[in-house]
C-alpha cells in the first residue's frame, strides 16, 4: 500500500504549506491518477498531456523521497509509514517528527507545545499564515 501527499506552496509568512494526503492505494499505478488530478486542480488550464507527462514523472519515485511540480511537493510514503496532515494548521507531519507525531491527530513541530512557556503554532514552523491573536 502506498500513500501520496500533496502540498501547496506555503501561504503569507508560513515556512510550510498545507499538505493533503490521500488515500492509500494498492498499486503504485493509481498513484498516478491522484498525481494527475492534483496537478489538474491546480492549474485548470494544464493540457491533459501536459499534466500526464507530470505525472509520469512524479509517481515513481523513491518512498520517503519528495518531487516539486507546477508548485505542488509530493511524496510518496508505504501507508505503514504514512504522514498526516497537522489538524491545527495543515502542515505535513512525519510519523517520526517528534516522538508523539504518529498518531493521526498529532501536531506538527510549530503547533504542539512542548513547555509551558513556549509560544505553539509559529508560522516560521507551522503552516499557519499569520500569527494567532493571543487572548
Ligand atoms: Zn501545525
Ligand atoms: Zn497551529
Amino acid at each position: 500500500m502506498f500513500v501520496l501527499s500533496v502540498v501547496k506552496p506555503p501561504e503569507g509568512e508560513a515556512k510550510y504549506g498545507k499538505a493533503e494526503v490521500c488515500e492509500p492505494v494498492a498499486e503504485r499505478g493509481k498513484l498516478f491518477t491522484q498525481v494527475y488530478w492534483a496537478l489538474r486542480e491546480r492549474n485548470g488550464w494544464m493540457h491533459p498531456e501536459v499534466a500526464n507527462k507530470h505525472a509520469e514523472g512524479v509517481y515513481l519515485i523513491d518512498t520517503g523521497s519528495t518531487v516539486t511540480c507546477e508548485g505542488l511537493t509530493f511524496r510518496i510514503d508505504k501507508a505503514e509509514n504514512a504522514p498526516h496532515a497537522c489538524p491545527c494548521c495543515g502542515r505535513l507531519v512525519l510519523p517520526d517528527d517528534h516522538s508523539f507525531a504518529a498518531p493521526r491527530d498529532a501536531d506538527c513541530l510549530g503547533c504542539f507545545t512542548w513547555e509551558v512557556d513556549a509560544p505553539a503554532h509559529l508560522p516560521q514552523n507551522s503552516a499557519h499564515a499569520v500569527k494567532k491573536e493571543s487572548k
